[in-house]
């Protein structure tokens, strides 16, 4: 079964990289950070909640974001399958991610971890912020981003890593080499 979550520091390219992999495995690519960005721009109440945490580069409370995961993995389209991007993102929401797949009656299967180094993570954003001027993508605020996920996010690799699920794939070179190395670690 394709339950897949892809995790890795920002810029490494899980965006990108999980929209391919859903399309090629024909489940939905579910990205907190892109349902986040929907509601700010459409000025829902979620995205008003939102919106500092985010411009701070600071995650969003847990308590607006499981709900929003939990009711999004109830949805039927990810029944059979999802690759979630940017959830779990501290260890507080792996349990809860295994509470709501617990109450769903499903598990993760495998664990994507994309890796880069820091140097060019920066760079990428950068480059990133000077084409698509997203408002958490100034250099200051990709810098706390980069913090944010060695102190909260990088942690909760251990759990998975005890449970075994874990394939790591590096993030450097041509988007479709690295596309062809995930669908790779997949098969394992
Ligand atoms: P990136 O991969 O570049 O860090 P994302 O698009 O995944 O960017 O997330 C953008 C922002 O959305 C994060 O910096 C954070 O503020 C918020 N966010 C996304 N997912 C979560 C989450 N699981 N918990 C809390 N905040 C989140």
């Amino acid at each position: 079964m394709n339950r897949l979550l892809i995790i890795g520091p920002p810029g490494a390219g899980k965006g990108t990289q999980a929209a391919r992999i859903a399309d090629k495995l024909n489940i939905p690519a579910i990205s907190t950070g892109d349902i986040f960005r929907k509601n700010i721009k459409e000025e829902t109440p979620l995205g008003k909640e939102a919106k500092s945490y985010i411009d701070a580069g600071n995650l969003v409370p847990d308590s607006v974001t499981n709900n929003m995961v939990r009711a999004r993995l109830a949805e039927e389209d990810a029944r059979d399958g999802f690759l979630l991007d940017g959830y779990p993102r501290n260890t507080a929401q792996v349990a809860e991610l295994d509470e709501i797949l617990k109450e769903l009656g499903q598990e993760i299967d495998q664990v994507l971890l994309l890796i880069a180094d820091n140097d060019e993570l920066v760079e990428r954003l950068l480059g990133r912020a000077a084409e698509q001027g997203r408002t958490d993508d100034t250099e200051e605020v990709i810098r706390h981003r980069l913090k944010v996920y060695e102190e909260q996010t990088a942690p909760l690799l251990s759990v998975y890593r005890e449970r075994a699920l874990i394939q790591e794939v590096d993030g450097l070179g041509e988007i479709d080499d690295v596309t062809t190395r995930i669908l790779e670690a997949l098969k394992k």
